[in-house]
């Protein structure tokens, strides 16, 4: 009989050491170490005599189409790879006050009134206040119950009783296992209760939906140690102070992980934005130096973003650089080829780069239009506002091509550009109706087409 260890554990990544560390050597996190009880013994592994599984030849495997139930909102169901499935257990992930409570409160709404029981249970929020907010969000079903529970066991055999289609857990940090030593929020706790929801899930077949708090002090255990378990991981990005906020798949059983949705945060709730393009471009500096269009390619989905610069004069000895929504080092790397291959100065330039609407890009074929923005604000040029920057830059200045290029030129001809600055190696054949191709080979011609 083994005694139950004390050892301290990484909130972050889970890492284990018999001493406390101030910064853990797995992930580099800081202050990220708490004292947890190991778990006194392993569950004993007793081999049952039961029916045996047989290994079946793959062609008799019947085929199977997942039903999938719909939530009601398509930006969630794309990114669910066509809606919930029956079974699967689902992290949604981000910093608090994001969105995910209100994302899923409208989530079991819209199940619970086409008459699917929907368990919802908060560690948070007392019944009274959950009812609160589902007033405010218009939530009113009879199929919808709410639990205001911490205690898994308690939830189980809530479950149990009320058999749902599906249960949203708000939060899985909130929730603890009295067979665990460990308080709430440890890792220990938040994986041993996440792994008897997946058995809960995968025994009955209902849909779990776990809400993962992300948090910069660590003292919780982040989404991140859950992610091996479930089936699907849905990340929630943007910040409190923007509209908008992108939900992104890092990991999905039942689909692609390369999936976006886009909402806007309203007072009334989560709307979604079906057309973002339009969305991200509506508050657009029109004619002013520093601003360019470019199209990223989010998924299947193009998606046109305006892209900042700020080019001033150092003050202090040494040239500043920022860069938000983008690869800081990209932009670093592209301020040199600029310098290096296009002939703009900014040795003594102090850079900002920024993505408007607070969203983050991270595609190469962005680096034109950064170029652009960088270029005009520094010559104090505008960039033709009807003109959209396509290409990834090399270290050469060269201008390389970029994958599915006629979808993102179709994008910018759906939305009223009617020229884009695109790469001649891999350039469409035929552009679309209303919008000129230019083609470019290096950086520096095409800078020459946009910032005149
Ligand atoms: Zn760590």
């Amino acid at each position: 009989m083994s005694k139950a260890k004390l050892q301290y554990v990484c909130q972050t990544c889970a890492y284990a050491s018999p001493k406390w560390l101030g910064k853990c050597p797995s992930c580099g996190e800081w202050n990220t170490f708490v004292e947890e009880m190991q778990a006194a013994a392993p569950r004993a592994a007793v081999r049952t005599a039961g029916p045996a599984a047989v290994p079946v030849p793959i062609t008799e495997v019947p085929e199977s189409q997942e039903p999938r139930i719909s939530t009601g909102r398509e930006e969630l169901d794309r990114v669910l790879g066509g809606g919930l499935v029956p079974g699967s257990l689902v992290l949604v992930g981000g910093e608090p006050g994001i969105g995910k409570t209100t994302l899923l409160s409208e989530v079991c709404n819209v199940l619970a009134r086409d008459g699917r029981t929907v368990l919802y249970v908060s560690g948070e929020e007392s019944a009274a206040q959950i009812k609160l907010r589902a007033q405010r969000l218009g939530v009113a079903s009879p199929h919808l119950l709410v639990l205001a529970e911490n205690d898994l066991d308690a939830i189980l055999s809530a479950a149990e009783q009320t058999r749902p289609q599906a249960i949203v857990i708000d939060s899985i940090q909130t929730v603890y296992t009295p067979s665990l030593p460990s308080a709430p929020g440890s890792v220990a706790q938040v994986r041993e209760s996440t792994a008897e929801l997946l058995r809960f899930a995968k025994g009955t077949g209902t849909a779990v939906l776990l809400v993962g708090h992300v948090t910069k002090e660590g003292q919780i255990a982040g989404p991140r140690v859950l992610e091996h378990i479930v089936d699907t991981v849905l990340y929630f990005e943007g910040d409190r102070q923007h509209a908008y906020r992108i939900l992104r798949a890092t990991k999905n059983r039942f689909g692609s992980t390369n999936e976006i949705g886009v909402f806007e945060m309203r007072p009334e709730g989560l709307r979604e934005v079906p057309n973002p393009s339009a969305a991200f471009l509506s508050e657009r500096a029109r004619e002013a130096p520093g601003s360019a269009v470019v199209c990223a390619l989010e998924g299947s989905r193009p998606l046109l973003v305006e892209v900042q610069a700020l080019v001033t004069a150092t003050v202090f000895g040494m040239p500043r650089r920022t860069a938000s929504g983008l690869d800081y080092n990209r932009v670093v790397v592209l301020l040199a080829v600029l310098e290096k291959r296009a002939g703009l100065h900014l040795g003594s330039q102090d850079v900002y780069v920024s993505v408007a609407g607070g969203v983050t890009v991270d595609e190469p074929a962005t680096d034109l239009g950064v170029a652009a923005a960088v270029a005009s604000s520094l010559r104090n040029r505008p960039v033709d506002e009807s003109v959209v920057a396509i290409g990834e830059v090399g270290l050469a200045g060269e201008l390389r091509a970029v994958p599915q290029v006629e979808k993102r030129l179709q994008e910018a001809a759906r939305l009223g550009f009617r020229r884009a600055v695109v790469p001649r190696h891999g350039a469409p054949e035929h552009a679309p109706d209303g919008l000129e191709a230019v083609e470019a080979d290096s950086v520096a011609e095409a800078l020459a087409r946009l910032v005149t």
